[in-house]
């Protein structure tokens, strides 16, 4: 049995058991992840429609049909021709279906042409339906995960050698993007260099700010491997650090740690980032910390559970996310750590292994 059999035979058990006559995907990762299949987010349809029982179909347009293959007749292939008309083969795939799961990356248009070709069926998002599969990974996507965070992992120690300060932030962005291709990536989803005031923007552009001494710089960056995302951010500062910064990091190193190390099956989403936010605020930086701990990882860079309050979500072993705490002290500084973890069946494995220190540079 290929994982897809497993993939959609546990999608089909969720579907009986939530009432659900059909499922239907189309680009983005639910795709992939049920099929092995990534289409192209053209303006031509694609749609794998899995029903409740039996064999799912893939409907691509026909110059696409050659790129699909099918790990042991997991699922029909149905090509369409530029002349016929896609809704109307969905809508006949669908038949007597009521209740349909309707991914969340698809065009409006295809959603809104097949309501309208049969007002009397129910579409419901599939957001949570697909998070519940995707969310606990198997032990050959952690490895995917775990190959994917070596790679960046390297980055880092080589960017520790590098010089930063008279160059620009686009300069050095450019730079981790060569060297993470070269080192094993096969795309790059992001690139942050955030220096100085810059930094107390968590997703600052990289721009044509020169990087001078005294500077700290967050360095934020990921992409995609065998299918796979990293996300890692280390700190740099050159030479000497700004006003504040080293008390700052003391801080939010034991944070992120702490976080890190809270981390096993059973405690809440919520809980891992009261525990990074209680340790940041006691020491007085709690306002400056603004954004959520973490999300989950896996074949989206953003993925669930996401580590927030108000989430109670129970995490489980499988499970892979970020733990990035952050302090952003506006026109001064910003600082964050982030390491990708996943949860062991008794705790935690830190994916991400270099060094959590700030790393100094010329
Ligand atoms: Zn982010
Ligand atoms: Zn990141
Ligand atoms: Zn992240």
């Amino acid at each position: 049995m290929n994982q897809y059999t497993g993939r959609i035979a546990r999608s089909q058990a969720t579907m009986k058991r939530e009432g659900i006559d059909a499922l239907c995907v189309s680009v983005g990762s639910d795709l992939p992840y049920l099929t092995g299949y990534r289409a192209m987010p053209l303006e031509r349809v694609t749609m794998l429609v899995v029903p409740a029982v039996g064999r799912p179909t893939l409907v691509v347009p026909g110059l696409e049909a050659p790129r699909v293959e099918v790990p042991d007749e997991v699922f029909t292939v149905t090509g369409w021709a530029e002349s016929d008309d896609p809704i109307a083969i969905l809508d006949t795939l669908l038949a007597d279906a009521g209740v349909v799961a309707f991914g969340d990356e698809t065009w409006s248009r295809f959603l809104l042409e097949l309501q309208a070709a049969n007002p009397a069926r129910m579409f419901k998002p599939a957001s949570e339906f697909m998070a519940r599969l995707r969310m606990r990974k198997s032990p050959d996507e952690i490895d995917a995960l775990r190959s994917a965070a070596q790679t960046v992992d390297g980055v880092v120690d080589e960017m520790a050698t590098v010089q930063f300060s008279g160059r620009t932030e686009r300069d050095l962005s450019r730079e981790i993007i060569e060297r993470t291709i070269a080192a094993g990536h096969d795309t790059m989803d992001f690139w942050i260099v955030a220096s100085g005031p810059n930094g107390a923007s968590p997703h600052h552009e990289p721009g044509e700010r020169i990087i001078e001494p005294g500077d700290a710089v967050v360095v934020d960056f990921g992409g995609h491997q065998d299918g796979y995302c990293s996300d890692t951010t280390r700190m740099f500062v050159v030479g000497e650090a700004p006003y504040g910064f080293d008390a700052a990091y003391e801080v939010l190193y034991t944070a992120q740690a702490a976080a890190t190390d809270a981390v096993r099956p059973g405690v809440t989403a919520e809980s891992l980032d009261a525990v990074a936010r209680d340790i940041i605020a006691e020491a007085g930086y709690g306002d400056l910390f603004i954004h959520r701990l973490g999300h989950g990882i896996g074949m989206d860079t953003h993925e669930y559970p996401y580590l927030i309050e108000g989430n109670d979500q129970v995490i489980e072993a499988g499970m892979a996310f970020s733990i990035e705490p952050g302090i952003y002290n506006p026109g001064e500084w910003g600082m964050r750590i982030e390491d990708i973890v996943a949860v062991t069946d008794d705790g935690v494995e830190r994916l991400n292994r270099s060094d959590r220190v700030c790393r100094v540079v010329d």
